[in-house]
């Protein structure tokens, strides 16, 4: 295309009149040189590409529990399956266990102060004073001709040298026996497993988690996850199926990850019965073991043992809970393509609640995840009552929340079940879609809270869940000690990561899906993403793309925005302007009259002109167009037509002024004399010529005397006090200030 010289420079100045006065900062610029380049692996629309590989690790763990002693003993073997293009010469194992060990202090993520009258468990977070034997002993790592294989051990990874390279495409055996000491989860601050002690009955709820050494990950990414547990940044797994068999004591009950074996010779027949009858139960739980049960299982303490034996395929990770203070119950859940048994498991402590709630709230998150993803691909999913924290694992979750004398407030019970549904959803992020959680704890922990927000909101409509204004508190926050959603997991701070890692990834996908993509297509897109990386390992780079690549909606100013800057929305409406165009034959004397009311309005004042709509519409002139203007056309717009239609309606011009950083869609409500209102959508995309000030016209048959912005809070505008035109008067807080030291 060729254009004259001349008509370009016309060009510039009529459009000059929009650029901005500050420096451009690129805010609609693609976001490809802040994620890893696409490639065979990897594919640049966001999908595993024709070369993805994983590597993969089946276990096969015999382990016993020492009651008497605290202790866990096992031995395994695992079969480790090279899928990947290279030949590696020594392995990672992880031993997160070594975590505890005195001098494997977690790396800064605790806050050291010491401050006077500190209690003495923050005191033993600390300093570690009781110094408890944490961590693995190793008895041996073997490979499958029975020989000693050389290992070094650096804090939580342990390395496993080869005596030849694993070959690409080949696999190898592994044979490890180890034991540990079970800690107490009230001696670690994020014990997310352990032991809890009932001095009541002398009694204990064991649950077991991270317990055996397991493949660190070897990907494409970055080779050996071999990153040090240091709590805050949980796990990296490879997928594999598990044969494990667990001896515990005879009158306890194992809750586990994967299906029972052999029921016939741990449970009772009437168990057994109770769990045939649960089979058929589709609205409401049935009891395998009773209170009553429980109860008298609480005084027995057997010294005989029993071995439970599982069989889970295709997870990432095992875990247990052992206690012979479980009451259990169960029901079956109907989804689309399978059946799952639901089921819970909770000491008396948590009745009456857990028995009325717990299952109820896994069917809800198995529906709903299902729904939004894909159908929950496992035969059972467990929830197991515990004092605090909820922790998830393949199948089996460990959730906090008990009643006190039997009681529970409305708020604790809102926050047990949300506990429930967000551990459940869990299933999904990460254990199915199995994303990096030691790099990045908001890939699983952000779309896990924004599904179970959403399950939250569409089951328990009477409870609290999040919504774009609960993320304003935070973004409002110092921006000294903020960082963007994009920080590795152990770089954040304690007192941040809960809104940085799940509140805020959450806020941005209900935006996206209520307001900037719209439900039904990012329905579609969030659905694509789960079922791409189903099974695999998805980086942020891969949602970034699917989300886009299955929506046809540019979203790299809003992940640019979002999820690697730490601004804030907050919109300023600067400006209204109100103006009227006659036709060229109307009432002079109208004119006349509304030039002489501005005159008025003016002479009284001149600051309330620009606050608000009493000085009445300004009168423009419109003029005929020259023939200059036309160039070259000899057409001719129908120029009384475009007066005819503008006539004695009411043009506003809006100027509303980027005071937050983040570009964000617009949302105007006006309000009109007679009290009705309308609402205006503007796209992100206004912003990209003058990323700080935009202005836009808008014709109105009616009258307008009140115009607001993002009237119904959906772009968690951090001052929704500069959102009103005509403008409120609110004292700035340097005012507020002078007047209080003044007296006033
Ligand atoms: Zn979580």
């Amino acid at each position: 295309m060729r254009i004259s010289i001349s008509l370009l420079f016309s060009l510039f100045l009529l459009f000059n009149i929009g650029a901005q006065t500050q420096p451009w900062q690129g805010k609609f610029e693609p976001i490809d040189n802040m994620i890893s380049p696409p490639n065979t692996y990897r594919t640049a629309s966001g999908a595993p590409g024709k070369d993805y590989w994983q590597q993969r690790a089946d276990y096969k763990i015999k382990a016993e529990l020492d009651e008497a002693n605290n202790t866990l003993s096992g031995e395994e073997t695992i079969t480790y399956y090279n899928n990947s293009p290279d030949d590696l010469s020594y392995l990672w194992i992880q031993l997160e266990q070594n975590v505890n060990k005195k001098g494997n202090e977690d790396f800064g993520s605790i806050n050291n102060n010491i401050t006077d009258g500190m209690n003495a468990r923050q005191m033993q977070f600390l300093t570690r004073a009781i110094n408890f034997p944490a961590g693995y002993t190793i008895k041996y790592v073997k490979n499958e001709g029975d020989n000693n294989l050389k290992t070094m051990v650096n804090n939580t990874m342990m390395k496993v040298k080869l005596n030849q390279p694993l070959k690409s495409g080949e696999s190898t055996v592994l044979n490890i026996a180890w034991s540990y000491h079970i800690t107490d989860r009230s001696m670690y601050l994020l014990s997310r497993e352990g032991y809890e002690y009932f001095p009541e009955d002398d009694n204990t709820v064991y649950l077991i988690a991270h317990w055996f050494p397991r493949m660190a990950v070897y990907n494409d990414t970055e080779g050996w996850q071999n990153q040090q547990f240091q709590k805050l940044g949980e796990f990296a797994l490879e997928f594999g199926d598990y044969e494990v068999e667990i001896t515990v004591p005879s009158d306890h009950a194992v809750a586990s990850t994967g299906a029972l074996q052999n029921p016939e010779s741990v449970l009772t027949k009437k168990q057994r019965n109770r769990l045939k009858e649960a089979e058929k139960s589709f609205d409401k739980p049935v009891m395998i073991i009773t209170k009553e049960e429980a109860l008298t299982n609480e005084k027995e303490k057997s010294n005989k043992k029993k071995t439970w034996k599982f069989k889970a395929e295709n997870v990432r990770d095992f875990a247990f809970a052992s206690s012979r203070k479980f009451l259990w119950d169960a029901q079956n859940v109907k989804l689309p393509t399978n059946t799952v048994m639901a089921m819970s498991f909770y000491p008396k402590e948590g009745l009456p609640v857990w028995k009325e709630e717990s299952t109820k709230a896994i069917m809800h998150a198995l529906e709903v995840y299902s729904e939004a993803t894909f159908d929950y691909p496992y035969p059972v999913c467990i929830s197991v009552n515990t004092s605090n924290i909820g922790m998830e694992f393949p199948m089996i979750s460990f959730n906090g929340g008990r009643p006190k004398n039997g009681k529970m407030s409305n708020g604790a019970k809102a926050g047990m079940i949300g506990t429930i549904i967000h551990e459940v959803g869990h299933n999904w992020f990460p254990m199915i879609i199995s994303s990096d959680e030691r790099k990045w704890m908001w890939m699983d922990e952000g779309l896990n809270t924004f599904l179970h927000q959403r399950t939250v909101a569409e089951r328990y409509p009477d409870f609290n869940s999040t919504t774009p204004n609960s993320i304003v508190p935070f973004m409002s926050g110092d921006k000294n000690i903020l960082r963007p959603i994009m920080t590795t997991s152990d770089s954040e701070l304690m007192s941040q990561f809960g809104a940085n890692f799940y509140l805020k990834p959450t806020v941005g996908l209900q935006m996206l899906r209520n307001s900037i993509i719209g439900k039904e297509l990012f329905d579609e897109a969030f659905k694509e993403y789960a079922n791409r990386w189903k099974y695999k390992h998805p980086n942020p780079g891969d949602l970034f793309r699917t989300l886009e690549d299955a929506s046809a909606v540019d979203l790299d100013w809003f992940y640019r925005g979002w999820f690697f800057t730490t601004d804030n929305v907050d919109m300023e409406l600067n400006d209204v302007k109100w103006f009227k165009v006659y036709e060229e034959h109307s009432n002079i004397e109208d004119q006349n009259q509304s030039a002489k009311l501005k005159i008025e309005a003016d002479g009284k004042s001149t600051e309330a002109s620009a606050k608000d709509f009493s000085n009445g519409p300004e009168t423009i002139n419109m003029t005929s167009t020259p023939d200059a203007s036309y160039g070259g056309f000899l057409s001719r717009l129908d120029e009384s037509e475009v007066r005819k239609q503008l006539s004695g309606k009411n043009i506003y011009e809006v100027t509303i002024k980027n005071k937050g950083g983040l570009v964000m869609p617009v949302t105007i409500e006006w309000v009109f004399a007679d009290g009705t209102k309308a609402i205006d959508r503007l796209p992100a995309e206004i912003w990209r010529r003058n990323e700080y000030e935009i202005k836009h016209t808008f014709v109105k048959e009616k009258e307008v005397s009140k115009v607001n912005l993002d009237p119904n809070f959906e772009f968690a505008d951090t001052n929704t006090k500069n959102n009103s035109f005509p403008k409120v008067e609110t004292a700035s807080d340097f005012e507020k200030f002078k007047n209080k030291q003044s007296g006033n």
